[in-house]
């Protein structure tokens, strides 16, 4: 089953990457750029987990927390601040208004996405998977362990994340930037032709010996988990 987050934030370049991101990690993403619909939206049909900016037209991101608490369907809610530089002092007012963690901005992706994951784990494990299986691939999310037919495969931590990346969407095709965001995260500058490096890397450990390689390079496009490995393909 499958995790539904709603985020409310006004700064649309940011939702639209984090949804992005999101919807690429499996979960059902559900957006508000204004306060008072955002609180409309808890109202209406509660999610899993709630990202929620600090500054927002309408209603303030400790308002609607706030509010939320109040009502029964939603004081369990899990809920992730975001603030920015700055208003760090107020963090402390953040959390004890009840948000159950925080991020400040910018952040990078993955970050966040651990942020979740961990969150969601306590609060919600049966909607986390732990393990990611593919064929005769199985990858642990947390004792950080790939195997292949059992025997485990020696993976640095880029190329774990890497590899738990692209099996998070198998078939899905990400380009060497979407893979650079969702890996390493958008602050960091690292030349493009690094993916390539630690694709080839991933592969090596993989396929040690063996005929089929799970990644597909799609020329002109990017990399692939192949959503038939393992299924006869
Ligand atoms: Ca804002």
């Amino acid at each position: 089953m499958t995790a539904r987050i709603l985020i409310i934030e006004d700064e649309e370049p940011l939702t639209l990457l984090l949804r992005y991101n999101l919807e690429a990690e499996g979960y059902e993403v559900d957006t508000s750029a204004r306060g008072d619909e955002g609180d409309l939206r808890l109202k209406e049909s509660p999610p899993d987990l709630a990202v929620i900016d600090w500054m927002l037209p309408g209603l303030s991101g400790i308002e609607l927390i706030r509010r939320l608490r109040t009502r029964p369907e939603t004081r369990q809610l899990p809920v992730i601040m975001l603030t920015a530089r700055g208003e760090e002092g107020e963090r402390v007012r953040g959390l004890a208004t009840g948000a159950d963690d925080y991020i400040v901005k910018p952040f990078s992706v993955p970050e966040l996405l651990a942020r979740i994951r961990a969150l969601l784990r306590r609060v919600k494990p049966e909607r986390v998977a732990e393990v990611l299986v593919a064929g005769d691939i199985e990858l642990d999310r947390e004792k950080k362990r790939v195997s292949r037919s059992g025997r485990e495969v020696p993976l640095g931590p880029t190329e774990f994340r890497l590899l738990e990346f692209l099996m998070q969407s198998p078939g899905r095709v990400f380009s060497r930037e979407q893979l650079l965001n969702g890996v390493w995260g958008r602050d960091i500058y690292i030349d493009e032709r690094t993916v390539d490096v630690h694709v080839g890397r991933l592969r090596k450990g993989l396929n040690r010996g063996r005929a089929s390689d799970p990644i597909r390079t799609v020329r002109g496009a990017g990399y692939a988990f192949n959503d038939r490995f393992g299924k006869g393909a």
